[in-house]
């Protein structure tokens, strides 16, 4: 498979260009040149298959002319080796819990499976990769457990001095080898702001190999098609399913809706989100926005500029009567948000996170609008264990939260980071000194 960019149809870039740089220096976003397809009579088959061997088939086209069949289902086998549960909630919905991975958050899945192609596409180089990341929190637990010990490649994680919570930073502090965690006296913006002159620096890109790690990598969406077609393949007969999807940066969006041009049965997908409603707003009105974020309960979908929307604008011709056919946009505030986590777990027993709690808010709105003679099912996907937001959840519900084990041992082990100033010069030479 080549691959474009959205400011630039004519290119064909190869996976290995596109995965180690992440983004084309135009600064569009890469795209397959084309979207493979997968029969009705493979898809009967996914149904009693593991998610393992679905990938196999349904990645195959994306990535197998760059790396060979062996390596590549290496890093399927070792990627997707955790669960992805379907759990019947009522007759018509299902949530799909994407959290059983190790920390715990749906961005597992894109961050193993990346880490583990980069290395099989370095493998013969003699130069190691350099990563880095700036996190508020979620993305960079997933990349430190995604990426630790894994060959030819360094991760430097800047995360804001006393914004992360306990648990987020335990989860990115306490890896070492070849993860760096490094505590920046700022916020958030600022270790955005290094980590894009790092990035860019010509000085760096001279002596070393540098890139990120952030959604903007097709390699983390490429992964996140497979768990689609693994839900939708567990029902055998329905007239029309829809799927929510609690979004920020819309990758995991952006995934479903490859998944249903590949041939994958969805009626419609839903672009829930919480105040941040720059998408839902689109839709509605065809008017796109960007603001600034707010902060909210459901923390990692505070997004006011979503980096995969230009994805989904290219997936669809830029033609918004065809994006408003496929996706319904609604928003819910954290009252709202709340009320759900609440009513779910009183008359359901099912413990949803603030992130899920959106999405299958807004499954119930749509379905609540059909008579229940239809044969109609919905499937809201699950983003985070509910033990993530322990504190707030254990407010909202007035109950005490099991830590899983996986993460309990976690929170055991030692912290060590590096304190730097909010100062390009130092963190640059931090990362000069590491890098040898
Ligand atoms: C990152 C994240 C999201 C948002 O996913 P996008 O692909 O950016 O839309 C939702 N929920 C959780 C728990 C996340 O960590």
């Amino acid at each position: 498979m080549k691959y474009f960019s959205t400011k630039d149809r004519s290119l064909k870039i190869d996976l290995k260009t596109v995965v180690t740089t992440g983004m084309p220096s135009d600064g569009g976003l890469y795209m397959p040149v084309d979207i493979p397809q997968i029969s009705s009579y493979v898809l009967s088959e996914f149904q009693n298959m593991p998610i393992n061997d679905i990938a196999k088939v349904v990645l195959h086209d994306f990535i197998v002319d760059d790396l060979n069949q062996s390596d590549f289902e290496v890093v399927v086998d070792e990627a997707l080796n955790f669960n992805i549960p379907l759990k019947k909630i009522t007759d018509n919905i299902s949530v799909l819990e994407l959290f059983h991975g190790p920390t715990l958050a749906f961005k597992d899945v894109g961050a193993r499976f990346m880490s583990r192609l980069l290395s099989k596409l370095i493998k013969n180089d003699k130069q190691m990769i350099n990563i880095v990341v700036a996190t508020s929190g979620d993305t960079g637990s997933a990349v430190a457990s995604g990426f630790y010990n894994v060959d030819g490649i360094r991760v430097f994680i800047l995360y804001p001095s006393k914004k992360i919570s306990d648990i987020q930073k335990k989860q990115i502090t306490t890896y070492g080898n070849n993860i760096y965690p490094l505590e920046i006296e700022g916020n958030f913006d600022d270790c955005q702001r290094i980590v894009k002159r790092l990035l860019s620096d010509q000085q760096i890109h001279e002596m070393h190999r540098i890139t990120t790690a952030n959604s903007i990598n097709i390699a983390r969406l490429l992964p996140q098609i497979v768990y689609y077609f693994k839900a939708v393949s567990q029902f055998k007969e329905y007239d029309k399913l829809y799927i929510s999807v609690p979004s920020g940066n819309f990758g995991n969006l952006c995934a479903g809706i490859i998944a249903k041009k590949m041939g994958l049965c969805i009626f419609k997908f839903i672009a829930a989100t919480n105040v941040n409603d720059v998408v839902p707003h689109y839709l509605n009105t065809g008017e796109y926005l960007p603001k600034p974020s707010k902060r909210t309960l459901s923390n990692a979908m505070d997004v006011g500029d979503p980096s995969n929307f230009e994805r989904i604008l290219e997936l669809y011709q830029h033609d918004y009567q065809a994006i408003k056919e496929d996706i319904i946009g609604l928003a819910f505030t954290d009252e709202q948000t709340k009320f759900k986590i609440k009513d779910m777990f009183q008359n359901q027993g099912y413990l949803l996170d603030p992130h899920g709690a959106v999405g299958l808010f807004a499954l119930e709105e749509i379905l609540k609008r059909f008579s229940c003679s239809l044969n109609i099912k919905g499937i809201a996907l699950e983003t985070a264990h509910p033990a993530k937001f322990k504190e707030d959840m254990e407010k909202i519900i007035g109950k005490n939260i099991e830590i899983p084990v996986r993460l309990k041992e976690r929170l055991r082990l030692k912290e060590k980071s590096e304190l730097l100033p909010n100062e390009y010069s130092k963190v640059k030479e931090y990362f000069l000194s590491i890098c040898g």
